[in-house]
């Protein structure tokens, strides 16, 4: 029986390797250097694709492809099942998930089956083989960083906000083993099927997952002008955010703030208008495609940005959505 080694669940998507799952990957690689761990990445699937090549160069020591036809449904309870059966035989001191809505779904089933301990939603994991592992996690509405401490020798479930931590390019030291595994699934472990995937209203969709973002602050001046940000996060299929004022000003609900106390993004495109770029606000923004509207030229966030445009976002907004609509062919 293997115990000092950290394991991490890589999630797919229809593209292969998700985001999330490169970000825990070398979350997992620094803790297991750190603790003189080996690495151990789980993914499940119907079959192996390309995304096999990629994991192999991630710099891990170990792929465990865990592989069976009924792993085609995302269900969380299948893969949960297929996991659990093989860390219950082989359980690492510390098993990292990303904290989507599959990923903490798919933990909490495995932590209820293995009965182990499990930390949801945290930020970052420390702690060593000898001493135990401490997950870190915003508590008290995000007010708070609290640290669950977890006895060694007891493995750990702790999933991982994503967009938090980052990827970095693999040092590519190892190559990794490949297992291949094969679970006893039968139909009768799934309660629940996925019949149809639909893509998420962007506007509504979890921010944390949205390609393009359009987030608007105080230099909205009144709830009735939001549609300004609406309007233009709908002309470019994006989701809709906000700074700490938008949410104090009852522009937008809780969870669509972003910053260090709100949801940490990481889309490909960031169009800020009316925000003036606090470290709190953009401690939660990681993107390479930083768009600022502001009528401030010696605002804090134009010396973040890709590219800002100095001027009033009444006059630019419905301008820049006029534009946008043409050029897409919208009505
Ligand atoms: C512990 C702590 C945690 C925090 N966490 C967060 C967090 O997670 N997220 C967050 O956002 N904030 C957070 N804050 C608050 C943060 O420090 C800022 O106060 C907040 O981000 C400011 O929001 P804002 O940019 O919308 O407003 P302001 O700072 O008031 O900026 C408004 C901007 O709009 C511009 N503007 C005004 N009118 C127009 C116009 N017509 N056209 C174009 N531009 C215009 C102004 O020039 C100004 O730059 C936190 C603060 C603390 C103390």
């Amino acid at each position: 029986m293997e115990t000092a080694s950290i394991c991490v669940v890589a999630e797919l998507d229809e593209n292969g390797l998700r985001e999330c799952a490169l970000e825990i990957i070398g979350e997992g690689r620094s803790l297991a250097d750190s603790c003189g761990a080996s690495l151990t990445v789980l993914v499940t699937a119907p079959a192996a694709r390309d995304w096999l090549e990629a994991l192999k160069r991630q710099d891990v020591d170990r792929v465990v492809l865990i592989e069976h036809p009924l792993l085609a449904d995302p269900s969380p309870e299948i893969h949960a099942a297929a996991l659990g059966q093989w860390l219950s035989e082989q359980p690492p001191a510390l098993l990292l998930m990303s904290d989507t809505v599959n990923g903490h779904e798919t933990a909490a089933r495995l932590a209820a089956q293995l009965r182990w301990a499990i930390v949801t939603d945290c930020l970052w994991v420390k702690g060593s083989l000898q001493s135990g592992f401490n997950a870190i996690k915003p508590t008290h509405q995000d007010q708070v960083h609290t640290t669950y401490t977890c006895s060694p020798g007891q493995p750990l479930i702790a999933t991982l906000r994503p967009g938090v931590i980052g990827t970095e390019t693999p040092r590519g030291a190892r190559t990794a083993e490949i297992i291949r595994w094969q679970p006893a699934l039968d139909e009768s472990l799934m309660h629940v099927r996925t019949v149809e995937i639909v893509p998420g209203d962007p506007r509504t969709i979890d921010l944390r997952e949205a390609e393009r973002i359009v987030a608007g602050g105080r230099g909205v001046y009144m709830a009735e002008d939001w549609h300004l940000i609406e309007e233009l996060a709908d002309a470019l299929d994006a989701a809709v955010g906000g700074s700490r004022q938008a949410l104090d000003l009852g522009y937008i609900p809780n969870e669509r703030m972003v910053g260090q106390t709100g949801k940490s993004v990481k889309p490909r495109l960031y169009l800020a208008a009316g925000i003036s770029g606090a470290s709190h606000h953009l401690d939660g923004v990681n993107t390479d495609a930083l768009i600022a509207v502001n009528r401030d030229r010696g605002a804090p966030i134009f010396s973040r940005c890709a590219l800002g445009v100095v001027g009033d976002l009444y006059e630019i907004l419905p301008a820049l959505t006029k534009r946008i609509r043409e050029l897409r062919g919208m009505k």
